[in-house]
């Protein structure tokens, strides 16, 4: 199956007893049982839910794995990844990393003798001097948040060399962009939230595997430490995920049309965009992605917050919220917002300036989206 069909069709077989055409939300907590310990695979609902298990075996076959894992936000699914290591372990992290993975690895993970090295993971070599035998995960995130970075998944995984899990957040890219196992990687995850669900109304996070061992302590995890997702958002993700590509394909090219209109704006300083020829990843991104993804950076001539929070407050179309990936556009500032605990020159230091606008375009049309926001860049 291509991923057009098997995003409607992979793991989603109609109702047995019913016929009904689409995944039941199985609102149940237990199972009854003929006698003790016999049933039908489903015992207690924190461990198994039929929902659940389409929606896992659907996501797997989007990432061309294995094994899904799902988990009640993307977090959660970190979470019990992390729950894989011991003390003593050592991760090595890019440092341009989703700021709650940042926060969880080190305010929480720390705690219990997990030890990161934060490195700049777009020059795959600066692997090669950190991993070492106690070396468990190299995690990486690509396109990267805000600034677009991009990371070559298939170096990273050679100077690996299986000496450590290689996974990686795909939740920029989505699995329709971007296929980490397939290019080597051991695991990847999602925040759902984002682009798989696509209609910012439910909080959800996966894992995918293709290692049956790596799985079973994954689905171990899952059940013994609890962070479950519930029946009916496994509902809403499956729902969304049926136009992931088409909703992709539409958020790229209006994507790919504002990046182009800001780079001739001479208000706008620098864009960061995947798809412009001029940005640094731009070929290793042809390579890796199917297309460039809907997200740009862009700052201002005028580097200061409050031109930035103008601009912020006269569009009209684009919201001013956190979060990406829904069919709305989004406007934000990381500096403010999505990046505030990072202090101001370690921003800048990652080349993250006060004026730095982030956009999550949706699948408007693109001439409204350009009018809303040139009307508010010239306000
Ligand atoms: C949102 C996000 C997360 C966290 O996911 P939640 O579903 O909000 O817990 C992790 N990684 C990236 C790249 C994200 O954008």
């Amino acid at each position: 199956m291509k991923f057009e069909t098997k995003v409607i069709h992979a793991g989603i077989n109609p109702d047995p007893s019913t016929g009904a055409i689409m995944t039941p939300i199985f609102q149940t907590s237990t199972y009854v049982q003929s006698k003790p310990g016999v049933h039908n695979g489903f015992a207690y609902a924190r461990g198994q839910n039929p929902t659940r298990k389409v929606l896992e075996t659907n996501l797997a076959s989007l990432e061309n794995g294995k094994y899904g894992i799902c988990f009640g936000s993307g977090l959660a699914a970190l979470d019990a990844i992390l729950k894989l290591l011991e003390p003593g372990d050592e991760i090595i992290a890019t440092n341009d990393l989703y700021g709650g993975s940042y926060r969880l690895m080190v305010r929480l993970y720390e705690r219990y003798g997990i030890k990161m090295h934060f490195v700049d993971l777009t020059d795959p070599d600066n692997i090669v001097s950190l991993i070492n035998p106690k070396t468990k995960i190299v995690w990486l995130e690509t396109p990267t948040n805000p600034l677009l970075n991009i990371i070559d998944i298939k170096a990273i995984v050679d100077r690996t060399k299986s000496r450590a899990f290689v996974c990686v957040d795909n939740t920029f890219a989505s699995p329709y962009l971007q296929n980490p196992l397939d290019l080597g990687a051991d695991i990847v995850l999602h925040s759902a939230t984002k682009y798989l669900g696509g209609h910012s109304d439910v909080i959800h996070g996966c894992v995918i595997v293709n290692n049956k061992e790596l799985a079973d302590k994954l689905y171990f995890i899952q059940n013994a430490a609890g962070a479950i997702p519930g029946p009916q958002d496994c509902f809403l993700i499956l729902r969304g995920i049926k136009t992931l590509h088409v909703r992709m394909d539409r958020a790229c090219e209006n994507a790919q049309y504002i990046a182009n209109k800001l780079l001739d704006f001479d208000l706008i300083d620098k864009v960061y965009y995947p798809g412009l020829t001029s940005h640094k990843g731009h070929e290793i991104a042809k390579n890796q992605m199917k297309n460039f993804g809907a997200m740009i950076s862009f700052d201002l001539k005028e580097n200061t917050q409050e031109s930035a929070t103008k601009i912020m407050e006269n569009t009209h179309l684009f919201s001013l919220a956190e979060s990406l990936g829904g069919v709305e556009s989004l406007i934000g500032h990381p500096a403010t917002m999505t990046h505030a605990a990072i202090p101001k020159e370690d921003r800048e230091k990652m080349g993250m300036s006060d004026s730095l606008i982030r956009l999550s375009i949706g699948i408007e049309n693109k001439e409204d989206l350009w009018q809303d926001l040139k009307v508010a860049i010239e306000s």
